[in-house]
């Protein structure tokens, strides 16, 4: 079990009054707190052993390139990916996607089709979209039902021999469903598609595991999931690593530099051009290590007790509607009062101390499904509390009294 009060005494940022109220933080699916190892492994980083990596010969270049791919291994151990040249650190989410996205642009073809899904955040959406009107393929749309749950039937007659790339959430930032993605990725092989999983919201709360998912790529953010921001992983299959062109060219991308001719280094470093974010990717096996601490499946089981409560809770508010009620969900709760504006209660919560997120959060087409502006989205982590979630349906109640 999670011990609640040495969770939360790791947190530093919580125990702060924001508008003269203890802080409550509710928009984790934005970005995560970091805990204090997180914090001080940053600043141990530059006091210690800050300088480029690789091709160093003085030793805190050996220091920090050491670290680095120490990093990269706990890493390739906790998403169990096959090999440690598989996990190419990025700056997030959104980079692994343009990588692959525009990397396909060689395995796409006119009158080829590429497939995205109802509920993809726009980083999902858009790099796919300029792919297709780059080589004049079709973007197919899996559709969903109205408790935003992806339509598998439908899945299946779109499916078939012209798509050839499958890029789909793990789990739905605006909505909290947790999809299907093993049957996708399974069924998506037996056409032949290649499938990479958006796994910004997935990597915080789930143990993933790259073999038996058996995905050709998969993509998160560092700070999502207690890590610094601008650093993340893109995993991707060897085989499809080394058929992809690099992506960026520069330094440490090459094995040989001439003005007629350059060779590309070995995986990983074919795509990880420049100077890297070294703390970020050093920082970020902290933060997992962390994670590990306190252990995904307490989490997830923590957070589910969490959601079930918030849901039951905000469900007795009058006029209040739940968008994103899948069987399988995550800690999102996206709602909406009936004639009332999700900005205005955003910021009338907020003069209470209570984060939330207002707005379409990056994922437009989700919000016309459900024919509103937006929703408030309020998203929990491991280390809040149900009498957190009380004080935001107080707030939330008397920010309706106030706008009704
Ligand atoms: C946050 C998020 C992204 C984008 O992540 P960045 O860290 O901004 O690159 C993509 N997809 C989902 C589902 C997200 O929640």
């Amino acid at each position: 079990m999670l011990d609640i009060n040495k969770v939360r005494a790791d947190f530093p940022i919580l125990h702060q009054k924001v508008n003269g109220k203890p802080l409550v933080y509710f928009d984790n699916a934005a970005t995560s707190q970091k805990p204090q190892v997180v914090i001080d492994a940053i600043a141990d980083y530059y006091e210690t052993i800050n300088a480029n990596i690789h091709r160093g010969v003085h030793t805190l270049s050996q220091l920090a390139t050491d670290a680095y791919e120490i990093s990269r291994k706990k890493i390739q151990k906790h998403i169990n990916a096959k090999h440690s040249h598989e996990v190419l650190f990025t700056t997030g989410t959104t980079y692994g996607i343009n990588l692959v996205a525009s990397g396909f642009s060689q395995f796409v073809k006119e009158g080829d089709a590429v497939m995205i899904s109802a509920m993809e955040h726009h980083s999902n959406i858009v790099p796919w979209q300029m792919l297709c009107e780059r080589v004049g393929a079709e973007l197919l749309v899996i559709p969903m039902n109205e408790k935003g749950e992806l339509i598998m039937e439908e899945f299946e007659k779109l499916l078939s021999n012209k798509v050839k790339i499958i890029a789909v959430n793990h789990i739905s930032n605006s909505l909290g469903t947790i999809n299907p993605v093993k049957h996708i990725i399974d069924k998506a092989h037996s056409v032949g598609a290649a499938v990479i999983i958006d796994g910004a919201q997935s990597a915080p709360h789930l143990h993933i595991d790259m073999q038996e998912l058996d995905c050709d790529f998969y993509t998160f953010s560092g700070h999502k999931a207690c890590g610094p921001t601008g650093s993340g992983i893109l995993y991707g299959k060897e085989e499809w690593l080394n058929k992809l062109p690099p992506y960026q060219g520069g330094g440490e991308m090459i094995k040989e530099v001439t003005f007629e001719k350059t060779t590309y280094a070995e995986l990983p470093h074919k795509f990880e051009a420049g100077t890297p974010n070294i703390e970020g990717g050093i920082v970020m096996g902290t933060a997992i290590d962390y994670l590990n601490s306190i252990g995904l499946d307490n989490i997830q089981a923590y957070e589910q007790e969490l959601l079930e409560y918030g849901t039951q809770k905000l469900q007795e508010i009058e006029g209040l509607k739940i968008f994103g009620t899948a069987q399988h969900k995550t800690s999102v709760i996206s709602f909406n009062i009936e004639g009332i504006h999700p900005y205005d209660i955003g910021a009338i919560v907020d003069k209470m101390g209570i984060a939330v997120r207002t707005g379409h959060h990056c994922t437009q087409p989700v919000m016309d499904f459900f024919d509103v502006p937006g929703t408030v989205r309020a998203s929990f982590s491991f280390y809040n509390t149900k009498e957190e979630i009380n004080a935001l349906v107080e707030a939330v109640v008397k920010a309706k009294r106030m706008l009704s």
